[in-house]
């Protein structure tokens, strides 16, 4: 079923990339959701993680409370490419300012804070700016704190306390987010066993004590709580029946392959906390800066609260069920004023 409001396809007229901008819905308010800009082997690849991600932005906001629906952006750049990235950035700024506010974006995966400048050329619907130029700046940080809020709450329910010097973790992605999340775990005394495709990422875990592994051996450590913080679709039913880990949580969007795999884990007796509310840090913190006017304290406040979101995983039902039906349930919403990007 085609769910989406609109999805707009466009030959960037400056770079000639492909650029996708998805709305899901803005039945809540204002769709939000980051400008992706990776390499897809064929267009449509990006165009089917535009409609996905864009769709699981507006559970990702519902599961959050927030006045917005789910959108997304991206530029698929094919294999090879050599060109300037701002060409492609301009681009995708004018697709988003000629739907009139319905929709803004911010960072992604290959984005960050310097890119909503050069799209802010083009279109005032930009979240996420340097702080210096008047935005909430990268939203890393506290995707990351909304990480170890969640994996404290999941560590409560699995293991009976949310201590988490006394559980090992195996941190998959060493990036923006799981570089901070793992140097908080260290922090915080835990265990660690890391990996990342880029052996660059290696130095950061020498830096923080942790065990440096392949992604096939980090992936399937025996360890208590598996943190998935790459790309998504790391869940399927070949990789759940692999896994020696007692749970799993992390920011790495979409994680599972297909819905029925959630079950999956659940009957291993895994305990998932769903992506959609683990991940939600970033966009909590800055929709709370940018357009409910809180303060840094107030909003990191609130991205501490995820932990309480996911006490539902106390009960019976699996986590993922919990979500799913607390998504729905919210999608209902009617839109509200607070559910616009401020003028930038
Ligand atoms: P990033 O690009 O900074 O980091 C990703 C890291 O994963 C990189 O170091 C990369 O080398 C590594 N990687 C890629 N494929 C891998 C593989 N197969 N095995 C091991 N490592 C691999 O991205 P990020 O901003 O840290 O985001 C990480 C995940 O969290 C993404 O799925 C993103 O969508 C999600 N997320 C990020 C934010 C945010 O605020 N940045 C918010 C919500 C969700």
């Amino acid at each position: 079923m085609f769910s989406h409001e609109q999805v707009v396809v466009r030959r960037g007229p400056e770079s000639g990339l492909p650029i996708v901008v998805a709305v899901h819905s803005t039945a809540a308010g204002q769709a939000i959701g980051g400008c992706r800009m990776a390499v897809y082997p064929d267009w449509r690849d990006g165009l089917d993680d535009a409609i996905r991600l864009s769709a699981a932005m507006t559970d990702k906001c519902a599961l959050a409370g927030l006045p917005n629906g789910g959108g997304k952006t991206v530029i698929a750049v094919p294999p090879g490419f050599t060109g300037d990235r701002e060409p492609a950035l301009r681009d995708a700024g004018v697709v988003i300012d000629e739907l009139n506010g319905a929709y803004a974006t911010g960072p992604d995966v290959g984005t960050g804070p310097d890119d909503m400048m050069t799209i802010g050329t083009r279109t005032r619907w930009v979240f996420c700016r340097p702080v210096e130029a008047g935005g909430s700046g990268d939203s890393s940080p506290a995707t990351a704190a909304g990480t170890v809020a969640a994996l404290r709450a999941l560590c409560e329910v699995r293991f009976g306390s949310g201590d988490l010097s006394r559980r090992s973790f195996a941190v998959l992605g060493l990036g923006r987010v799981g570089g901070t999340v793992a140097t908080l775990l260290a922090e915080a005394g835990a265990r660690l066993v890391v990996a990342d495709v880029d052996e660059s990422r290696r130095a950061l875990a020498e830096a923080i004590g942790a065990r440096w592994v392949s992604p096939d051996d980090c992936r399937t450590a025996a360890v208590d709580v598996l943190v998935p913080a790459a790309m998504g679709g790391l869940l399927t039913p070949a990789s759940v029946a692999a896994l020696r880990c007692r749970a799993v949580a992390g920011p790495a969007n979409n994680q599972l392959d297909a819905p029925g795999t959630a079950e999956l884990l659940h009957r291993r007796g895994i305990l998932w906390a769903p992506d959609p509310v683990v991940s939600a840090g970033g966009i909590i913190h800055a929709t709370g800066v940018e357009l409910r006017q809180l303060s840094e304290e107030a909003a990191m406040a609130e991205v501490a609260a995820i932990g309480d979101t996911l006490a539902a995983a106390e009960t019976r039902v699996s986590p993922a069920t919990i979500a799913r039906d607390r998504a729905e349930a919210a999608r209902g919403q009617v839109p509200t004023a607070q559910g616009q990007v401020s003028e930038g």
